[in-house]
């Protein structure tokens, strides 16, 4: 069985107030929660009603330099520690996150608005890298080989990269984090990270229970800060960073590249997505909607990977459509602390009204909202599920991340079609295809340009695969045995062959 099913994830362990008055507050740097240096603050809110949850030290640009003295300092004892200590720090961290799931998910639910249920499913999500990278710290694996000639040895090892910047968004903030963090004391370089303004409390007790794990002082360091770019600006101007892992919004990810091109940074960017889910005429369709309600529905479809455009063959579109949106229409939207909530609110006022604005597009363009297609009144920034059908190709909501519970459909009639339509995108995360007909999957995969692909699956996120996009969804891959490559350096020693043959 695996360990974090045998823990009962049910009974919250802290009260809401208990629970963030135990949160840090401080930035963590150099081992130290402290103040930051100009005694600035910020608020964090509660969504689903708009009141102020907790209120944050502010970091500045002098604190961000003082993080990355930090992390220097500590790079290279962190970089010579053996890695079955990183590995055994790892699992500690994971035992206690899966001891502590309860907290982190309440939290996320407060500060970030998604349905308890769902957020349990993150902490499990986010602390399986830890226990994945913990497994695959002592099997990084370097090579030692002959020379074609014969004449010499080649022996390659890995090094860790050196320190690096983590930059993580608001939708997902314990996975994003452990995402990075995990591969980066798995390699043995140090971090300074930068949780999403919108929603740093996990981030700040997930620093807490990776101390409590025994992360030597200085190894992570956290800034969360009003502004961004006061953190990045000055640390990527600064020599002594090596490496800048940002998931987050495509022009903002191309921003930090051009900034990171001046020192030559390795660079990892998970950037936006525009999945499209592909429901072909001899699909289980009853399977599809099942499906298309994970891929779309999930964090509210504030993901890089919601199904963004539903591309059905014309023969089936009415019947789908018809299924889709009567379990969309039965939805429950609420506070995520609600037992009964299947909804919560989408993240900000702002993120409300740009779901709107596309919608209402639509609708103008000639699609037809069969379910939902406005704001609920009230506190907190909730959407209604919607589901748009008839809707013209060339709309604006088929070309760019929805980020809200809307679920355009339009309809193709050949899988050439198909095709074409789903690479009509610049990005390239996440798509879906429904068949039965296992040939024609693999041969649309083959011609789909897309980083991951799920086979009549609407969640595919996984500790153990490698997660990324082509084109502007990215550079690099997260997870999987490929996540550890993005926090090491390759280095060559050639040897004089002692026994030349
Ligand atoms: P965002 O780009 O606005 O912010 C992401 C992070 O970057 C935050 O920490 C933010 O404070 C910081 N940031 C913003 N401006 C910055 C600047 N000038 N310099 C340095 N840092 C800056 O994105 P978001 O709204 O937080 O997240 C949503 C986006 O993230 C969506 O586009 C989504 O697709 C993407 N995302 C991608 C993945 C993936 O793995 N590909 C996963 C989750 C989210």
């Amino acid at each position: 069985m695996l360990l974090n099913e045998r823990k009962k994830l049910t009974v919250p362990k802290l009260t809401e107030p208990e629970l963030l008055n135990s949160v840090p507050t401080g930035l963590l740097i150099g081992g130290q929660w402290r103040e930051s240096s100009d005694g600035g603050t910020f608020d964090v809110h509660d969504p689903a009603t708009g009141e102020v949850l907790a209120t944050l030290a502010s970091a500045t640009s002098a604190d961000a330099v003082a993080a990355l003295d930090a992390a220097d300092a500590a790079q290279a004892s962190w970089a010579r520690t053996a890695p079955r200590v990183r590995a055994e720090i790892l699992r500690r961290a994971f035992d206690l996150v899966t001891e502590r799931a309860e907290d982190f998910a309440l939290l996320m639910t407060l500060e970030m608005g998604k349905p308890l249920a769902e957020a349990r499913g993150e902490v499990t999500y986010g602390a399986e890298f830890l226990r994945w990278f913990s497994e695959e710290t002592v099997r990084d694996y370097g090579r030692y080989l002959t020379t074609p000639e014969g004449k010499n040895k080649i022996f390659v090892q890995h090094k860790p990269v050196g320190p690096c910047l983590l930059i993580t968004p608001w939708n997902f903030p314990l996975a994003m984090a452990t995402r990075k963090v995990a591969p980066a004391v798995a390699a043995g370089c140090t971090m300074v990270l930068k949780p999403a303004r919108l929603t740093p409390l996990t981030a700040q007790y997930f620093a807490q229970t990776m101390l409590d794990a025994g992360l030597p002082a200085g190894v992570l360091n956290v800034v969360s800060s009003s502004s961004a770019s006061g953190i990045s600006g000055p640390l990527l101007k600064d020599s002594r960073l090596r490496k800048v892992s940002f998931t987050g919004s495509t022009p903002v990810g191309k921003r930090l590249m051009a900034d990171a091109a001046q020192n030559v940074l390795r660079t990892s960017m998970e950037l936006g997505g525009n999945a499209p889910f592909i429901v072909f005429e001899d699909a289980d369709l009853d399977a599809a909607v099942e499906g298309a309600m994970a891929a779309k529905m999930r964090n509210m479809g504030e993901a890089c990977t919601a199904a963004n455009r539903f591309l059905v063959q014309e023969s089936v579109a009415q019947e789908f459509t018809a299924k889709f949106a009567a379990a969309m229409g039965a939805l429950a939207t609420g506070r995520g602390t609600d037992p009964a909530t299947q909804v919560g609110p989408l993240i900000d006022a702002g993120a409300r009204d740009d779901v709107h604005a596309l919608v209402t597009a639509a609708v103008d363009a000639g699609a037809t909202a069969i379910t939902g297609g406005a704001p609920v009144d009230g506190p907190g920034y909730f959407y209604q599920p919607t589901v748009l059908a008839g809707v013209p190709n060339n709309a604006a909501i088929l070309g760019q991340e929805i980020f809200g519970p809307v679920a355009p459909v339009t309809t193709f009639t050949t899988e050439e079609d198909a095709i074409k339509l789903a690479n009509a995108s610049e990005y390239g995360l996440a798509s879906y295809l429904y068949s039965h007909d296992f040939n024609k999957l693999l041969r649309v995969a083959e011609q789909i340009e897309f980083g991951m692909v799920g086979f009549n699956a609407g969640v595919i996120s996984n500790a153990a695969a490698p997660f990324g996009g082509v084109k502007q969804s990215g550079l690099g891959r997260e997870g999987g045995s490929e996540g550890i490559a993005e926090y090491t350096t390759t280095q060559y020693i050639g040897i004089a062959d002692p026994y030349p043959r």
